[in-house]
């Protein structure tokens, strides 16, 4: 089944100044994507799109095969959520263990079960030391993993990361990664859509979408990006490393085939 079907997506802040482009894509039930393309290409304006928070009115969208009527609020009606970059943005309640709440409130789960599922999801991102913490007296790191686990904790069928990860540091993005990773194998059905300007991690999704002026310049199997790589690298995208590490190398009269295993390609050597 169909998660998500964008079809000829247009949108435009002002006049005669096209952001999104004619766009186009589509995700199975469980897919995962990501987004990529240059600062001002459209990307969070699509996220916000998504969500609903900008009201589209050329193109369609379908969520689980189901044509979304554009003046509704996609988020609550269609399980659509998001994280965004500033976690600043998002607070709603005066403690950690309120504001992972909010969500679970909505979906009216019973008072009972409510502290263990925020235990849960506070757990998930390694913040259940902290549930009775104001959020703003948290770091961004700890307040963007607030953030998600709020937004985990709304179960929803689509979860959109818009530049999430930026605030953490390594360990954090990792801890991210895993999380995600846990999500998955829980709900198999989840579809996760990552925006991120991260060249590691573009390829960890099933999917790649390249953005560039609003359209869909790319959308490939990102085991594929190996087959695409100067067209990715036209859109002004530094490849991840071990993609680059090979172009370079056979640039220079090696032979090397792609391998994801760096271990793999010092053997070739
Ligand atoms: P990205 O997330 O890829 O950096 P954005 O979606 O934020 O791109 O922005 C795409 C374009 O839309 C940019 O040219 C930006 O200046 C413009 N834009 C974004 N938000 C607004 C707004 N509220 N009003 C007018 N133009 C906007």
């Amino acid at each position: 089944m169909k998660a998500l079907e964008v079809e000829h997506l247009s949108f435009n802040y002002e006049e005669n100044s096209p952001i999104i482009r004619d766009l186009s894509f589509a995700l199975n039930q469980g897919e995962s994507l990501t987004i990529v393309g240059k600062n001002g290409s459209g990307k969070s304006t699509l996220a916000k799109i998504l969500v609903g928070l900008l009201p589209f009115k050329s193109g369609k969208i379908k969520i689980n095969e189901q044509e979304v009527d554009p003046k509704k609020d996609l988020a609550s009606t269609y399980h659509l959520a998001i994280v965004f970059q500033n976690p600043d943005n998002q607070f709603i309640a005066s403690s950690v263990e309120d504001d992972i709440a909010f969500g679970l409130e909505n979906y009216c789960v019973e008072p009972s079960k409510m502290h263990d599922l925020v235990i849960k999801y506070a757990k998930m991102v390694g913040m259940e030391n902290y549930l009775d913490r104001a959020p703003e007296n948290l770091s961004g790191g700890q307040k963007q993993r607030v953030a998600i686990a709020g937004v985990l904790a709304l179960n929803a069928n689509i979860i959109i990361f818009d530049e999430a990860t930026s605030m953490l540091d390594p360990e954090g993005k990792k801890d991210f990664q895993q999380t995600l990773q846990s999500l998955k194998k829980e709900n198999p059905h989840l579809t996760i859509i990552t925006i991120t300007h991260e060249k590691e991690e573009v390829t960890l999704s099933d999917k790649i979408l390249v953005l560039h002026e609003g359209q869909a310049a790319l959308f490939i199997a990102s085991q594929d990006l190996d087959k695409y790589k100067k067209e990715y690298a036209s859109f002004g995208l530094e490849l991840p490393f071990n993609y680059a590490l090979v172009e370079e190398l056979n640039q220079n009269g090696f032979q090397i085939n792609y391998c994801d295993d760096y271990e793999e390609i010092i053997r070739q050597l």
